[in-house]
């Protein structure tokens, strides 16, 4: 049994634990993750890996709970509640449908855009800094789509990015074909996203995490979070079977494990997993070179030098650790309509991740309402890779008391409470 002090404690070793580490090392201070598995064995392992600022809209959407409603009973829809009598899955909901209008809409856009703007900034200086072998392009990305009901019905988010400096370019379908071969005649237009990324996002975490322990950071894999005592106003001590830990600064990255460990602390943090499916192959001979989000099916294509996934969906089903088949069939035959060669030669990996969801769709950053020594990383849902830097650099300002790059007030968990 060990105990172990460092001036601060990163719970969790996703991408958002990974760079609050980096950046606080970078500012000089000792830093330790604990990671309940190895690194990034959560949601930060096989998600699509791109880099979206056009994903700036939340999913609280007017429309979002009718569309989920009528497809309550299909269990390959791409987005799913599965009924449950859960009160922590309710309140959420509760929650969820009361941002789903287009005040809240446009807020959380207004407000998620400048943050993913600035991480993509970051994201490429970190890879091009620390030589981060992730296989980091930028080549854009494509939201292609087949039905021309729902393009027309999309055509005001160009300009409704544009508002908030997202540059979207409308493709019709000549100009698709001609950009991506790997795609289908019967497509109908697309809008191109030419400041999107791309990158593999386990290789993304495995290349952090060697950075940070070249600087000097520790990270102890398989040392699961089991108590955290706090006295007063502060978190006084972290226990492991592996041992005690303590920080003089506590920094919660347990993406959507957090509400579970939050709450030892008294604290009640609305986090869901919403969960996410992905399959990876070896590359098919006609592949996708810019990824590509499939509009109708909602699936997204992402391909490497290393290899070719699609990923996607979302579904509200508690800490199900099952995967389910008829949601990976969805994202094949989704892809099916779209490509030529929608799958490769070999299947890699099929896995699961849960999202961290909140009910705003904003993440939840900043000192912990009451406990002074703790501050909240979590809570990136569907935007966690292209959000991991300015998360860190974030996080290490509030730590070291410098001036938050960004105002943090309507990302403080305190809008909760
Ligand atoms: C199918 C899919 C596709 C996606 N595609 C994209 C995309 O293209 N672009 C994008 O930006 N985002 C994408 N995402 C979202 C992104 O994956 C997440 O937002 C991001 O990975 C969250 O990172 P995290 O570090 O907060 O969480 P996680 O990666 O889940 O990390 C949390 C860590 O905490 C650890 N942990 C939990 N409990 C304990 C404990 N008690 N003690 C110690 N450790 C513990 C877990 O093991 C885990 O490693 C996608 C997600 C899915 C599911």
């Amino acid at each position: 049994m060990t105990t172990q002090t460092s001036d601060v404690l990163v719970l969790g070793g996703g991408v958002i634990g990974l760079c609050c580490a980096y950046y606080l090392l970078e500012a000089g201070r000792s830093v330790t993750v604990l990671e309940q598995g190895t690194i990034a064995c959560g949601s930060s392992h096989g998600n699509c890996g791109t880099l979206t600022s056009s994903h700036a809209m939340p999913l609280a959407a007017p429309g979002t709970i009718g569309t989920s409603l009528r497809w309550l009973f299909k269990a390959d829809a791409p987005l799913r509640i599965r009924p449950r009598l859960d009160p922590a899955l309710l309140r959420w909901l509760f929650g969820f449908a009361g941002h789903c209008n287009w005040k809240d809409f446009e807020r959380a856009t207004r407000l998620k855009a400048p943050l993913l703007i600035r991480s993509r900034e970051l994201i490429e200086e970190l890879v091009h800094k620390e030589r981060l072998d992730c296989e980091f392009e930028a080549l854009g990305t494509l939201n292609v789509f087949r039905d021309a009901a729902n393009f027309e019905h999309s055509h005001a988010l160009p300009a409704a990015l544009a508002a908030v400096g997202i540059r979207v370019d409308v493709l019709d379908a000549a100009s698709v074909l001609a950009r991506e071969p790997a795609l289908k005649p019967g497509v109908v237009g697309a809008f191109f996203n030419p400041g999107d990324a791309q990158l593999r996002p386990d290789r993304y975490a495995a290349e952090l995490a060697r950075v940070v322990r070249a600087k000097g950071g520790r990270i102890e894999e398989h040392t699961c979070v089991a108590g955290i005592a706090r006295d007063g106003a502060r978190v006084t001590k972290v226990s492991t079977a592996n041992g005690d830990f303590f920080g003089r600064d506590v920094v919660l990255a347990l993406g959507a494990w957090s509400p579970r460990v939050a709450r030892q602390l008294g604290l009640r943090i609305p986090i869901q997993p919403g969960k996410g499916y992905s399959i990876t192959y070896t590359r098919p001979a006609l592949c996708p070179r810019i990824p590509l989000t499939l509009k109708e099916p909602s699936v997204c294509v992402t391909a490497w030098d290393s290899g070719y996934r699609l990923g996607s969906t979302m579904e509200f089903a508690g800490y199900d650790t099952s995967l389910n088949r008829a949601r990976l069939n969805a994202l094949k035959r989704g892809a099916a309509e779209f490509l030529h060669e929608p799958e490769g030669p070999a299947v890699v990996e099929e896995w699961y991740g849960w999202r961290p969801m909140t009910p705003d769709d904003l993440p939840m950053l900043g000192r912990a309402p009451g406990v002074d020594n703790l501050v909240l990383a979590t809570g990136h849902g569907m935007l966690g890779v292209t959000l991991s830097a300015v998360t860190g650099l974030l996080t290490c300002e509030v730590v070291t008391g410098r001036k938050p790059s960004f105002d943090l007030a309507p990302f403080n968990a305190a809008r909760f409470i």
